[in-house]
């Protein structure tokens, strides 16, 4: 067991803190609250008045936060917590590609191989550790200029599909790495659309460390981050915005065993999917369906990948 969390508040943020240290584990911005003067045209920030989002997953945790401390004088940043890692020595990859299903070949990345010396690649923080000690993944594709996302990954899905079209929207630089897992994400989405037999529009996928929220919160965890996660937001003709569309969407994807009391864990995929996201966890504002296959990360994503290994 390790020791609570503490909550620390000052008068930039509130801090998740790791117990028995002044080190954060993360942070929530104090955001100004605005009032319109008087002929004025731009509001302007009302003096000690913040509002502020608190995390409710910040108590979910073993170790939720047993004290508060506030000081509102404070402008210091307290410094980043760096759960010791605990990886023991892998041995470096051979492997060079990783073939889609489509047949399309891309360059196979290990980010902890000797040989890796694009400093670009560290943007997309391989190995960085996230707010429970997860480590973000170690293999990495590499997608050299944009029209290389219009590449097929399967028969009917694109590279592009599986980038999150907020990043697109902001504009990418090249190289951009995508976690290998992927391609066995997009082999998955391949198959349940085959079992709908109908164009599935999917609404984002990988989500690198550009993703806005992510700069806000750099070690938020999500199944986004891992390339094992994808939103869709219809089925052929069908809009994917009430309980009933996720039902039948869990029920294609769970070979019709879901039950549709818990989405996490879902129940049983052939197609290696393991959760899907309720509406309890969307705040019951239903606009998409998500999919992913868990937190697969270092040692565990060359075995989820295997068949595409060459
Ligand atoms: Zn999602």
């Amino acid at each position: 067991m390790s020791a609570s969390t503490w909550i620390k508040l000052n008068a930039k943020a509130l801090y998740l803190m790791q117990g028995g240290t002044n080190e954060f584990i993360e942070k929530v911005d104090l955001v100004p609250k605005l009032e319109l003067l008087a002929g004025a045209t731009v509001a302007t920030p009302i003096a000690g008045k913040f509002s502020l989002n608190i995390p409710a997953r910040w108590f979910k945790r073993s170790d939720a936060p047993g004290q508060m401390a506030i000081n509102l004088t404070d402008t210091s940043e307290p410094s980043a917590f760096k759960p010791p890692t605990t990886l023991s020595a892998t041995t470096s990859s051979t492997f060079k590609t990783i073939e889609a299903p489509s047949g399309e070949e891309f360059d196979f990345i290990d980010s902890r191989s000797a040989g890796t010396s694009d400093p670009r690649l560290a943007d997309f923080q391989p190995n960085e550790v996230l707010n429970d000690g997860t480590l973000l993944p170690r293999y990495y594709f590499k997608v050299n200029e944009f029209k290389d996302f219009s590449k097929k990954l399967t028969t009917n899905f694109t590279l592009l599909e599986f980038i999150s079209d907020t990043e697109i929207a902001r504009g990418i630089t090249f190289p951009y790495y995508i976690p290998v897992a992927i391609i066995r994400l997009a082999d998955s989405m391949q198959k349940l659309r085959d079992r709908f037999n109908e164009p599935i529009r999917v609404s984002s996928g990988y989500r690198s460390p550009f993703y806005p929220d992510y700069q806000n919160n750099p070690s938020f965890k999500s199944a986004h981050r891992f390339g094992t996660a994808i939103d869709f937001v219809s089925v052929g003709d069908r809009i994917i915005d009430s309980q009933a569309d996720l039902n039948f969407v869990d029920d294609k994807v769970f070979d019709g065993s879901f039950s549709g009391a818990s989405n996490r864990p879902s129940g049983v995929s052939s197609l290696g999917f393991e959760f899907s996201e309720s509406a309890a966890e969307m705040g019951f504002d239903i606009h998409h369906s998500h999919l992913d296959m868990g937190y697969i990360t270092q040692d565990k994503e060359l075995a989820h990948v295997n068949a595409f290994l060459v």
